[in-house]
């Protein structure tokens, strides 16, 4: 059991894990704990989009752009987490014309590729589309597989010399002078409380970041958000299938094997983990879904599952300079912000820009601690990619595998 580290990282999703191997790739020490397995929170429980950005072109570019530039990134160093599916904004006759023009010269303003494709093309190509589809374009959406993903990050950080302890709960934050200097964490396997003391603890507890600040006394107003996925039997789905309108819900329908995952909805939670979970939220799913795909009106639902996105209420977004890091996330230096040094929360963004999170709060907590290493994550290959061998056999470690996965389970252990 370890005693003490440079840097704890609360919180085994892909933030913390990505938080991990970006610290360790920069010389730290770092320990993650995490409450249960890896990816139980938000990670292992979202739909699987590598969003090309397309879908925040209009309203958000700057998300946009993130995505897009992220996007590229992980198709090189996570290409076996990825299936290159590409991916069309599809508009039916019954949709805004300008919103469609509007959407795609956004795209092309952001940087993302797009091409036009008429309702003879697609239809040629993806049969399953609706007799009512006017027209298309192409962007570089893809799926990500999110287990595999933060495995290969814990892999890396533990090969790096880092420690990746599961079912380890952080059940109070150290605190000694005013500063954080480090947690009690209670064992699930041995049922005992252990002290880890660090120079730098990073809370990167999503959904769960509002309750893990308070045992520092620190307010942190999260607004947890509760979104459905349905997985129905469809083996002919071969792209991504945006539905082109402004966003809402049930719009995004993927593949994954041989079924079609559809999503998603956003209702606000109070509690992360007790929330409803009602039939309505999935009839709406399939609803919407068949407007642009009708046959998945009568495929078999396989079953569903629901995720809690881990977005920040409030609007302190910082960092030592007050500005305004992205709309997308939240950098919340508490020695700043609360006078509660040794201390920092992430939360909110993507799982698309999750490596640029990490890079966000190594930066910051490297000059918290006196390194001046630069990020090396953007261009060194995940474990796994070169050598399959390289994860494959520490998946089960680290398994049963969660929801957004089950069904994929042959691509990722093979
Ligand atoms: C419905 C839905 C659909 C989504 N779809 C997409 C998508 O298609 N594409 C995309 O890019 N993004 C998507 N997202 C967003 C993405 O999933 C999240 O932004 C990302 O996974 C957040 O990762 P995280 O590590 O910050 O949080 P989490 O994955 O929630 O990790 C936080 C971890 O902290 C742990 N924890 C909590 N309390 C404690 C404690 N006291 N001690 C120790 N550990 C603790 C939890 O168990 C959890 O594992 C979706 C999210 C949802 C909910």
């Amino acid at each position: 059991m370890v005693e003490e580290t440079d840097v704890l990282i609360l919180g085994g999703g892909i933030t913390g894990t990505g938080i991990a191997r970006d610290l360790e790739l920069r010389g730290l020490d770092t320990v993650v704990v995490e409450r249960g397995r890896l990816a139980d929170g938000a990670t292992g429980n979202m739909h699987g989009l590598l969003h090309s950005g397309a879908r925040y072109a209009v309203a958000d570019p700057e998300s946009a752009r993130n995505c897009i530039e992220e996007n590229r990134i992980l198709r090189d160093i996570a290409s076996h987490c990825v299936d290159e599916t590409g991916g069309y904004f599809v508009q039916l006759a019954e949709d805004d014309e300008s919103h469609f023009e509007r959407s795609r010269q956004a795209c092309l303003d952001c940087g993302i590729d797009v091409e036009s494709v008429s309702a003879e093309e697609i239809r040629e190509d993806h049969p399953y589309l609706a007799s009512e589809t006017k027209r298309a374009f192409r962007v570089p959406d893809a799926v990500i597989h999110p287990f595999p993903l933060t495995v290969a990050n814990a892999v890396d950080a533990r090969d790096h010399g880092g420690i990746i302890e599961t079912h380890a709960e952080v059940v109070d934050i150290l605190v000694e002078g005013g500063a954080v200097v480090g947690a009690e964490v209670r064992y699930r396997e041995e049922s005992k409380i252990e002290t880890i003391r660090a120079r730098h603890v990073v809370n990167a507890t999503g959904a769960w970041a509002e309750s893990v600040g308070a045992m520092a006394n620190i307010e942190i107003p999260m607004r947890p958000s509760k979104g459905v996925m349905v997985v129905v039997d469809f083996p002919s789905l071969d792209t991504v299938v945006n539905h082109c309108r402004p966003a809402t819900d049930g719009d995004i329908v993927l593949p994954h094997e041989n079924t079609a995952i559809i999503g998603t909805t956003s209702v606000e939670v109070e509690n992360p983990d007790d929330y409803p979970k009602a039939q309505w939220e999935e009839d709406l799913m399939i609803e919407e879904a068949s407007r642009t795909i009708p046959d998945i009106a009568t495929a078999r639902t396989i079953r569903s599952y629901w995720g809690v996105r881990p977005l920040f209420g409030g609007t302190d977004v910082t960092l030592e300079d007050g500005r305004a890091l992205t709309r997308d996330f939240a950098l919340l230096d508490h020695g700043e912000r609360d006078d509660r040094p040794g201390m920092t929360t992430i939360v909110g963004g993507k799982l698309t820009t999750y490596r640029q999170m990490a890079e966000a709060v190594s930066d910051h907590v490297s000059s918290e601690l006196g390194v001046s290493e630069p990020c090396r994550t953007a261009t060194e290959p995940l474990p796994g990619r070169d050598d399959p061998d390289e994860l494959r056999n520490t998946l089960d470690e680290f398994g049963p595998l969660p929801p957004a996965e089950e069904l994929a389970s042959d691509v990722i252990r093979d």
